[in-house]
């Protein structure tokens, strides 16, 4: 447990972040913690660097909505500090806290506080000796370093650990957490660290944990992006919530990638309803299509959707159009809709649907595909075969 956050076992993968303030400045930590638990996000970690930050911690903890980790590197001394000031966790860097007498005087600290501690093994910052004696920085290495902590931590009978093997490289990261996994059942921590600014460090980090997760290995998650931390919780949320790993919590905005049918400029229109129903902390499925064609059909699972034909724009509500607006009303209408299903329910926004709406959409997409040069009724048909193929 960190916290009040089970990591491990049948626990649901976790969503960590860090915050990028400095930790003395107690109110503005809080108010990046408030926005990174707003954000989707479990836990958070912030720099235990220096004695201010240590008692800053203690005014932290208390009233912080999520458990807090402290970060240590370096100095055993203030990982004595941030259990003092009661954090949920510790995050200890073997790298860089090497004396045993100290590692073994934190653990026996945390033992008799209850409180988990992460090995935080970072290939750039790995014990050199460790790297000589297994012929670098390499997989082997890293976890050997993981495992020297750990068996230190045995001496003073304390194993509530989780374990991270963190590295730039997304190759070498899957083969130390993968040889990890083989060698420990403790929890791990996945992460690609220092992936870097948008999108390339996003890339990097799906490459590395959505691989790991899909195996099964990891139990709680981070995004190491040079971004604003909120994108690392939002990103771990999404990416989650994608591999079917957490509930949606929020909104699911899909939208076609757009093509030569597209009968409207599908980026706007679901850039401005991606940020109106986030805004309105919508938590609904909503699709936003190019095209009547295809639009209603392909989302037809959506909660709510909208698709451009002929300056018109399409409602849909679980694949059945249920008004027609003027293109420029689009996103304002697909608001107004989501408004009402919040308020009413899906069931009472079918029953409510207008009884003309399906006609003015069939009619819609006959005269497109004529325009095409597709015969409608032979494509319907066309259409209706594949899917009873396709089920
Ligand atoms: S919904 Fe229409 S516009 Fe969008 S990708 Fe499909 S065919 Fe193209």
């Amino acid at each position: 447990m960190v916290g009040r956050v089970p990591v491990g076992g049948d626990a649901p993968v976790s969503i960590q972040s860090m915050t990028t303030t400095k930790t003395a400045d107690v109110d503005g930590t809080l108010a990046q913690i408030y926005a990174l638990a707003a954000a989707g996000c479990d836990i958070v970690r912030c720099t235990c660097n220096e004695e201010a930050a240590a008692e800053a911690l203690a005014q932290i903890v208390p009233r912080s909505p999520v458990p807090i980790v402290a970060d240590i590197h370096f100095q055993h001394k203030l990982a004595l500090g941030a259990l003092e000031a009661g954090v949920h966790a510790l995050r200890l860097n073997p790298g860089n806290i090497r004396k045993p007498e100290h590692i073994k005087l934190v653990a026996a600290e945390a033992k008799a506080r209850g409180v988990p501690i992460r090995i935080g093994v970072n290939a750039g910052s790995l014990d050199p000796a460790m790297a000589e004696r297994h012929g670098g920085i390499t997989a082997e290495a890293m976890v050997a370093s993981a495992m020297h902590e750990l068996d230190l931590f045995r001496e003073v009978d304390f194993d509530d650990v989780k374990i991270s093997v963190k590295a730039s490289s997304v190759p070498l990261m899957i083969d130390a957490y993968r040889l990890l996994s083989e060698t420990t059942d403790h929890p791990l921590h996945l992460g690609v660290t220092e992936a870097g600014v948008m999108p390339h460090g996003l890339i990097k980090g799906v490459a590395g944990i959505a691989t790991l997760l899909a195996e099964g290995i990891g139990d709680t998650i981070r995004f190491s992006l040079t971004a604003d931390p909120v994108e690392e919780a939002k990103t771990g949320r999404t990416l989650l919530e994608a591999m079917g790993l957490r509930e949606r919590k929020g909104l699911d905005l899909i939208a076609c990638p757009s093509c030569g049918r597209a009968e409207v400029d599908v980026i706007r229109v679901a850039t401005e309803a991606q940020a109106a129903l986030e805004a309105r902390s919508i938590p609904l499925q909503v699709a936003v299509m190019g095209c009547v064609v295809n639009g209603p059909g392909e989302a037809r699972e959506a909660d709510l959707g909208i698709a451009a034909g002929r300056g018109k724009g399409h409602l849909f509500v679980k694949g059945q159009v249920v008004r027609v607006v003027p293109e420029a009303e689009m996103v304002a209408a697909l608001i107004d809709e989501a408004e009402r299903i919040m308020a009413e329910g899906i069931e009472a926004r079918l029953a409510a649907a207008d009884p003309n709406a399906a006609a003015i959409a069939d009619a819609t997409r006959d005269e497109l595909l004529q325009i095409q040069g597709v015969d409608a009724n032979h494509s319907a048909e066309r259409i209706q075969k594949i899917r009873e193929i396709a089920e």
